[in-house]
């Protein structure tokens, strides 16, 4: 099985799961955050899913990525305000963020994971998570003139 097959499986799963109902709108939409590359926000993912069902609403959209949040399919990016991003791969790894496409692209090192809090931050908070998120400019923009997606910011 491929990679989105794989996803669309363990989706298909985990609804049934949560006793969270399949409609085609919500496939179509889970299958929209699989196809858009680079951590897709609701516009993105409406758009995709407006080419199927013409219909379907901003809001329908939004409720159906809360509770697909909701029920561990697929994590918001955080760490920049702007309209949220959404990652459909909830598997640890690691975000590239590109600050002039604003592509964020995935990738995983080990020696990340290793990453430890300071002492006094442990001694008061309780650590769940350690995100390393990297920025910069990723490889199309720094080559002037190729990038479409960097002109229009
Ligand atoms: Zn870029
Ligand atoms: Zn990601």
């Amino acid at each position: 099985m491929d990679k989105l097959g794989e996803n669309l499986d363990r989706f298909r799963r985990s609804c049934k799961a949560k006793g969270f109902r399949l409609t085609p709108q919500r496939i179509a939409i889970y299958e929209a955050l699989l196809a858009c590359e680079h951590h897709p926000g609701a516009e993105d993912i409406s758009r995709a899913v407006r080419t199927i069902y013409p219909d379907i609403s901003m809001d329908t959209v939004y409720r159906t990525l809360n509770t697909f949040s909701k029920i561990g399919l697929i994590h918001p990016v955080d760490g920049h305000g702007r309209p949220r991003r959404y990652d459909p791969i909830v598997e640890p790894h690691h975000h590239f963020r590109c600050k002039q496409c604003d592509r964020i692209i995935d990738f995983y090192d080990e020696r990340l994971n290793r990453v430890s809090p300071p002492d006094y931050i442990l001694q008061k908070f309780t650590v769940s998570t350690v995100k390393v998120t990297l920025e910069g400019v990723c490889d199309q923009c720094s080559q002037p003139r190729k990038s479409t997606r960097a002109a229009e910011l």
